[in-house]
Formats: structure tokens, C-alpha cells, sequence
């Protein structure tokens, strides 16, 4: 007998003619300003100090954008002060619908040139920004739209109210999305907005906002200033605004509930995550590794409720590896912009360098790295898909968040070992179980400590379901009847 080849049957009948011809989107008909400025009292305003914001894969400037001070952000609060007490907490529900189902429609109708932009300011694939990003923007927006004359129905027996001016502050990584999030369940219960896009990608905010002025939105209902974290923090101590919501990182988020501590601000935050994807014995492994991929490599793992943590029963490991590694090494990097694309580009140098460093703590502290052979573009923020087996609970990887395509290999042998090590880290956002058993995915997901279990699948999202978390993952919910608690007084 030869020698067994150890490569595979895909790689012996085309070896290198196996490959995806490029399918790029075109981008030529996104017709970006020179400068972006803020969007107060229905009119776009800039200030003298800018920054830029690039396009992660080809490190090219996008666009500058100004900064808001304390005064710019005053002048936005006193703008949305106006239009709630003039405007829109007077609007009939019914009026106010009216105007969230026109800005769904508007996003549907202009979903490819968002997309694009999504996908060059942030480095997403565009398969996703399409796919995933703008329909979900602007189910968010026709979901709540249809709560808007409803409210008094919403929690039945109780007399419902909005609060006023909401102050939002949202991340990176779904920057659209996370914007129609915060908006439009404001928006619904009455509420006008002051809110911050993330320094890296505030484009499609303020596309969002040329849709608001296009859609007639009364001006001051929805504010959009730019800036850094001291505009965050800007809006968050403002004396006038009565809501604080937050997206962001769990140091943030401390931050900002310290800040808010002692005031009369209603406060929501949506923090990081380390989410563990649980694969039994009896669950369908094929099925089961799509969801382990789909779970850390969407949106490059900078998704808050990732399946960061991969805990699979001891007897199957080795097969779940096996297939693991053989379809990680099928997945397409680089070009965000490519249709074929699986893994687009990290966010920006910082997160690229944070990534590094944790991955560079996982080989230090004993875990083995995998990586698939892959040729990463010379230009932009990219980092290969990464495997750590032989990870233990103490693992530095094991417990922090790292927001990147890193997935952590834990094994289990009882459900019980399974729930324990799940639950062993500070967060509690989102975990995945996969199981044939439907008795033992609900015993096992009525013990996991976290806001939201999947059985069978992995980052589904849908308007109607709320969202959030427990312990450092922060509290609130957004999303189903449930996200309008945080924008409503109920008595
Ligand atoms: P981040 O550093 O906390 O920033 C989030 C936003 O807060 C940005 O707009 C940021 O401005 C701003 N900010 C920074 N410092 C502030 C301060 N002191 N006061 C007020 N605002 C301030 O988080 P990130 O790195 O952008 O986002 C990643 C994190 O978000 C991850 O931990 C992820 O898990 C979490 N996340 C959670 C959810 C969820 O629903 N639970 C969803 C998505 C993401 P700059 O842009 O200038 O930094
Ligand atoms: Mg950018």
C-alpha cells in the first residue's frame, strides 16, 4: 500500500480550478459626500473639528466627519426638547406610524446603496449588509410602526406614556441596524431622539438621516451627532434627556450607569457577550457545524451575542473538529465587497490589534491554534478564522470577549457539565444548543444565564423577539412588545 495522500477529494480532481471567479458589487453608483456633518432640527450642520472614517478593507478615506461638543450636542437636545413637546408626544399614534412606515419603505427602496456603504465603512461582507443588515433595519421599522396606535394595548391594564427625549448611543458593528434598534421603538412610544453613531462607521447614519428629511419627519423628532466617546458622554449627562440607551462594550456601559446613577433617566444596556454554542451527542453534526460557523464567523465575530465559546460533548469532539476545520477552510476571505466573500474585513486597526493580542494570550497560556491555510490581502484590517482547542474555563480566551473570528473549543460530558461551564463567564447575552432531544434543549436552556438561547440554530434575528441580556451582558430588552418597556412609562 502507498502512501495514504492526505489530500482531499475536492483538491484531487480540481486542485486549484476550484475557485470562485470574483463577483464584485459594484460601488460606482454610491455617491458619498466630501464631509458628513450632524443631522439637528431636520438639517444637516457641521462644526469645525472632523475626523475621518475609512473603509477597513482597502484603508482608504471614506469621508470626514465633524465632531460634536458639549454645545453641539446641547443645541440637539434642545432641538428634540422642542419637537417633543411641540410635535410629536401631541401626534396621535396613528400619525406617528405613518411616518416609521414611510422611513421601512425608504430603506427597502434604497437598500442597495445602504448596503454598499454599510459594507465600505465598516468591512462587513455585502452579502450580509444585504441580506441580514437593511431587511432587518427596516423590518424593525414596519414592526414597530404597527405598534405606534397600539400602545394602550400593549401592556393591558396599565395607562401607558412616553418619557421624552431619548439619548442613544450605539456600536460599530451593526451600525444601521443598531440605529433602527434604538429609533424606531423610540420613535413608536413618543419619544424624540439624540443619537451617536460609533466613530468608525457613521455613514449610514447619516444616509438614514437624508431618508428622515426626505420622509418629512417633523424636525428635531430624530438628532444625529458625531463624534468620539466625549460625545457619548455628552448626551448621557445632559440634564435634559430622560432616556439613556446603550450598546456597547461592558466597560462603557459601566461608565455610562455609573454617570446615570442618582438621576431620574430611565437607563438600557446592551453589553458584550461570550456565548457558548453547546453541540450534544444526539444533535445532527453536519447541521450543527454550519451553525458553529455561522455563530463566530458572521459579521467577522464582532457580534455581541457570537457563539464565541464552542462547548461540544467529549465523544464527538474529535469528528465536530474534523468537519469543523475541513469547512472553516472552504470559507472565502477578504474583499467585503465580493458576493462570494464569507469573511470580510475587521473593523478598524484598533479592534485588529485587540484580536491579536488575545489570540497571542490563547497560545501563550497552552491553547492550540488553528488556522486555515488562506492568503489574507495586503491592504486593510483582515485576520485569518481561528480555532483554540484544548481551551480550559480559566482560559484567559475562555472568559473574555474578544469580538473577532476566534472560537474557543471547551468539551462537556453531562448536560450538567455542559450548563456549569456555560455558564462560567461574567456575561449572560445569548447561547445555542444543538440536540435531536427537544425535552433536553428545554431542561438545558431553562438553565443557561443569558437573554436569549437558540435550539437548533444560531444569530437568528427578528424584529418581533426581544433581545438583551443578564449580569455584565447589561439589562433591557430591545426587540417584541418588550422593547417598548424601555421607552414607555407604564403605571
Ligand atoms: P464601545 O467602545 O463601548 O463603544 C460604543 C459606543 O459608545 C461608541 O459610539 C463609542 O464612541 C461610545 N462611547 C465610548 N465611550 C463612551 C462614554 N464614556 N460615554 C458614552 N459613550 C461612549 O463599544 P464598541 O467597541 O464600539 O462595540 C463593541 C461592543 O459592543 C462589544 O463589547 C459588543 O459585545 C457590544 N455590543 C453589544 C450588543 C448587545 O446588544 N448586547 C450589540 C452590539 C455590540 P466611539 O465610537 O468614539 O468609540
Ligand atoms: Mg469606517
Amino acid at each position: 500500500m502507498g502512501k495514504k495522500s492526505t489530500k482531499s477529494v475536492r483538491d484531487l480532481l480540481f486542485g486549484d480550478l476550484w475557485e470562485y471567479a470574483p463577483a464584485p458589487q459594484s460601488s460606482g453608483f454610491v455617491d458619498l459626500k466630501d464631509h458628513y456633518g450632524h443631522f439637528i432640527n431636520g438639517e444637516f450642520v457641521t462644526t469645525e473639528e472632523t475626523f475621518e472614517t475609512i473603509n477597513p478593507a482597502t484603508e482608504e478615506v471614506l469621508a470626514t466627519v465633524s465632531i460634536a461638543d458639549d454645545a453641539t450636542v446641547d443645541r440637539a437636545v434642545k432641538a428634540a426638547r422642542k419637537a417633543y413637546d411641540n410635535v410629536w408626544s401631541k401626534m396621535p399614534g396613528k400619525e406617528r406610524a405613518k411616518y416609521l412606515y414611510r422611513i421601512a419603505r425608504m430603506i427597502q427602496e434604497k437598500s442597495r446603496n445602504l448596503a454598499v456603504v454599510e459594507t465600505m465603512d465598516g468591512g462587513k461582507p455585502i452579502r450580509e449588509s444585504r441580506d441580514v443588515d437593511v431587511p432587518l433595519a427596516a423590518a424593525h421599522f414596519f414592526y414597530y410602526a404597527g405598534w405606534a396606535d397600539k400602545l394602550e394595548y400593549a401592556f393591558p391594564g396599565a395607562t401607558v406614556k412616553s418619557l421624552g427625549v431619548a439619548g442613544q448611543v450605539i456600536p460599530w458593528n451593526f451600525p444601521l441596524l443598531m440605529a433602527a434598534w434604538k429609533i424606531a421603538p423610540a420613535l413608536a412610544a413618543g419619544n424624540t431622539v439624540v443619537i451617536k453613531p460609533a466613530e468608525t462607521t457613521p455613514l449610514t447614519a447619516m444616509l438614514l438621516a437624508e431618508i428622515f428629511q426626505e420622509a418629512g419627519l417633523p424636525p428635531g423628532v430624530v438628532n444625529i451627532v458625531n463624534g468620539f466617546g466625549e460625545t457619548g458622554a455628552a448626551i448621557v449627562n445632559h440634564d435634559d434627556v430622560n432616556k439613556v440607551a446603550f450598546t456597547g462594550s461592558t466597560q462603557v456601559g459601566k461608565i455610562i450607569q455609573r454617570a446615570v446613577a442618582g438621576t431620574d433617566k430611565k437607563l438600557t444596556l446592551e453589553l458584550g457577550g461570550k456565548g457558548a454554542n453547546i453541540i450534544f451527542d444526539d444533535a445532527s453534526i453536519d447541521q450543527a457545524v454550519e451553525g458553529i460557523v455561522n455563530g463566530i464567523f458572521f459579521n467577522q465575530g464582532h457580534v455581541c451575542c457570537a457563539g464565541s465559546r464552542l462547548l461540544v460533548q467529549e465523544n464527538i469532539a474529535e469528528e465536530v473538529l474534523t468537519k469543523l476545520k475541513h469547512r472553516i477552510s472552504t470559507l472565502i476571505i477578504g474583499d467585503p465587497l465580493d458576493k462570494n466573500t464569507d469573511v470580510g474585513a475587521i473593523n478598524s486597526r484598533d479592534q485588529l490589534d485587540n484580536i491579536k493580542r488575545l489570540v497571542d494570550i490563547g497560545e501563550a497560556e497552552g491553547a492550540e491554534k488553528f488556522q486555515p491555510r488562506c492568503t489574507l490581502p495586503d491592504k486593510g484590517f483582515f485576520f485569518a478564522p481561528t480555532v483554540f482547542t484544548d481551551v480550559t474555563p480559566s482560559h484567559t480566551i475562555a472568559q473574555d470577549e474578544i469580538f473577532g473570528p476566534v472560537l474557543s473549543v471547551l468539551t462537556f460530558r453531562t448536560p450538567d457539565e455542559a450548563i456549569e461551564k456555560a455558564n462560567n463567564t461574567p456575561y449572560g447575552l445569548a447561547c445555542g444548543i444543538w440536540s435531536d432531544k427537544g425535552s433536553k434543549l428545554f431542561r438545558v436552556a431553562s438553565q443557561l444565564k443569558c437573554g436569549i438561547v437558540w435550539g437548533n440554530t444560531y444569530n437568528r434575528f427578528d424584529p418581533t423577539s426581544p433581545f438583551g441580556g443578564y449580569r455584565e451582558s447589561g439589562f433591557g430588552r430591545e426587540g417584541g412588545v418588550q422593547g417598548l418597556l424601555a421607552y414607555l412609562e407604564v403605571r
